[in-house]
């Protein structure tokens, strides 16, 4: 096939960076660019996306020619509607992302920020090349803006300090790139492509350096995605970006189509909270023509076919529980089908998971996101135990429980758009909650950290050590409120303050004070014969009787830091009391102690 019978789909084009670096702006002046430039009908409006037309790209980019030679042969850009990495990450396809391309966009003057470095580490996990559209240029001190110019003769007009200023800047960034291993450079320095990630200067706000950045993304992607990029005429596959209740259409689902022909009469294979879903298309809607840029809500048309890549939504019967992040593929025979439902439950599995392993509890709305926490999560080292998408329920709780009693601060639930059910009482659990990911991967890291901070910082003093004692029979001075008895210590340390359980894990009070010859004393360690006051649940003759073994209540945190910060502080006769403690606490706790075998 000669090269100019290969047809290429439009690439797709997502918006990343820092909270308030000027993504939305610069998403909104592209769109307002292209509704201005475009012909009438030249323009189809999308869903969750906006084309832009090769004829609006060489336009913008005519006063170019000659610096940025490009001769389009991809029929135009498409562009992720809603920028940042909520909706990148259910772009999710096998081993990648749907986005063929990326923009990173920085503040010039601020430099990049913890969120945009987590970006580009995102890019590179997903093999999502990009390029740095160095924004707010306008905010330089000194700059003159010339609206909607390219930065090549915007910045020729430019005083001389304020063009050192601009370069500084990019230097900058050149620097902190280089850091996260990175070559890059201004844009038109650049000779290799493929070797240094190019950064172009431009204003949101004004317009400046758009044909640039415009120009790139389109040569660029042409030229080094071309495999990517062929169009391919088979049944659709795509990947649902949001699932969304429209009134008078039901459930619906935003779907963005990367490859393929999506036609009305397809049978859809998708991923549901429940397992597969199988469905015809009822419909395959577009925003009907609108004169201007405001979006409406309302009024969609119905197509027959549409060809990637395309953002489109799709109603169907059956969609309430369809997975935003989920693939979509089309199969309209039975054979496909069985592939399609095999490749989803697989992809399913991989990102929702439950296991008997120590760990957090990760709950989120989508898939995409899901599967963005979890690595996040585990990139730093914090244990998944179960990962899954949907409310909090009872069972989340109980599986948050359950780490907590290996490990403390592993017993919570981190939650990302998603809420307890109605009516569950979660005050026993931690959740932490958080609409951005990255923060609530942040805040997750600061509870434990605080957590085991706080636990180092307890020192021998604090914990209930493991203690074993006997009542005296004929040492009963008063039978409650509080109790006073005559002991012996059979093993370990008694202290004020202990709580103390029978033989059979029954809890029975605390040790008020002890006293050796009428002395107070802080202290009873084994053979000592003394006389204690025991305040709670405890009345001589009754639930405790003279002659009776009582323990201390030794929590197992406590009994996990004494084991890991004092080990040399554990007598040989504490060590009996532990081995008979764990054999009471493991009826009520199979995990209590575990750590010692
Ligand atoms: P986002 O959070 O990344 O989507 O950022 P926004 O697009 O909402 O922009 C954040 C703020 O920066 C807004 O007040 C914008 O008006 C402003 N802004 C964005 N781009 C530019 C720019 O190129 N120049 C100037 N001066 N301000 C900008």
């Amino acid at each position: 096939m000669s090269k100019t019978e290969v047809r290429l789909r439009q690439p797709i084009v997502v918006v990343l960076g820092h909270v308030d670096h000027g993504k939305t702006t610069l998403l909104d002046k592209i769109r307002g660019t292209a509704v201005v430039k475009k012909e009438p009908g030249e323009m189809t409006q999308e869903v969750g996306a906006s084309f832009v037309p090769s004829s609006v790209i060489e336009k913008v980019a005519q006063p170019l020619k000659g610096i940025i030679p490009v001769k389009l042969e991809i029929p135009g850009l498409l562009f992720i509607d809603t920028p940042g990495h909520e909706l990148f990450s259910n772009l999710r396809r096998r081993g990648g992302s749907v986005a063929d391309i990326a923009i990173l966009v920085v503040d010039i003057t601020e430099g990049f920020q913890k969120q945009t470095i987590e970006s580009i580490e995102i890019l590179k996990d997903k093999k999502v090349p990009f390029l740095v559209a160095a924004n707010k240029i306008d905010r330089i001190p000194g700059w003159r803006p010339i609206e909607n110019e390219t930065f090549t003769k915007s910045f020729r007009s430019q005083s001389q300090s304020v063009q050192k200023a601009l370069d500084n800047y990019v230097y900058k960034l050149v620097m902190q790139l280089a850091e996260m291993g990175f070559n890059a450079e201004r844009f038109d320095r650049v000779r290799d492509f493929t070797r240094y990630v190019s950064i172009v200067p431009v204003s949101g706000k004004t317009g400046e350096g758009l044909p640039e950045l415009l120009a790139l993304l389109a040569g660029l992607t042409q030229q080094y995605l071309k495999t990517r990029l062929r169009a391919v005429e088979g049944p659709a596959k795509g990947v649902i970006l949001e699932v969304k209740e429209e009134q008078g259409l039901g459930h619906t689902i935003d779907v963005i189509i990367y490859d393929g022909i999506l036609r009305k009469s397809d049978t859809i294979v998708l991923g549901g909270i429940n397992g597969v879903i199988v469905t015809k298309i009822r419909n395959i809607l577009l925003p009907a023509p609108l004169q201007d840029m405001r979006m409406t809500r309302s009024g969609y048309r119905s197509i027959d076919e549409i060809s990637a890549a395309a953002g489109v939504k799709i109603s169907a019967p059956g969609l309430e529980e369809a997975l935003a992040g989920s693939p979509l593929y089309v199969a309209n025979d039975e054979a496909k089908l069985q592939e399609a439902r095999k490749l989803i439950e697989e992809e399913l599995s991989k990102v929702r998971f439950s296991k008997n392993s120590t760990g957090i509890v990760v709950k989120a709305d989508s898939l995409g996101s899901l599967e963005s926490l979890v690595a996040g999560f585990e990139k730093i080292g914090i244990p998944v135990r179960v990962a899954d998408i949907g409310p909090i329920t009872k069972r989340d709780l109980i599986e948050a429980e359950l780490s907590a009693k290996e490990v403390e601060e592993y017993g919570i639930i981190a939650a990302f758009r998603v809420k307890p059910i109605p009516g569950l009482d979660t005050s026993k659990v931690k959740i932490i909650y958080n609409d951005i990911i990255y923060q609530l991967i942040d805040d997750t890291i600061k509870y434990i950290e605080d957590l085991r901070e706080r636990r180092k910082r307890r020192t021998l003093d604090s914990l209930v050590l493991p203690g074993k004692i006997k009542i005296l029979p004929g040492y009963v001075f008063r039978r409650s409120d509080p109790a006073i008895v005559g002991v012996e210590v059979l093993g370990g340390v008694v202290r004020p303050k202990y709580p103390l359980i029978r033989e059979d894990g029954q809890r029975v009070g605390e040790v008020l004070a002890i006293q050796d010859n009428k002395k107070n004393i802080e202290r009873a360690t084994k053979g000592m014969e003394v006389s204690m006051s025991i305040k709670g649940n405890i009345m001589i003759g009754r639930q405790v009787q003279e002659g009776d073994v009582l323990y201390t209540d030794v929590p197992q945190e406590d009994l996990e830091i004494l084991f890991k910060n004092y080990k040399d502080s554990i007598t040989e006769d504490m060590m009996e009391v532990i081995k008979e403690l764990i054999k009471i606490k493991k009826a009520e706790n199979p995990l209590y102690g575990i750590f010692i075998q």
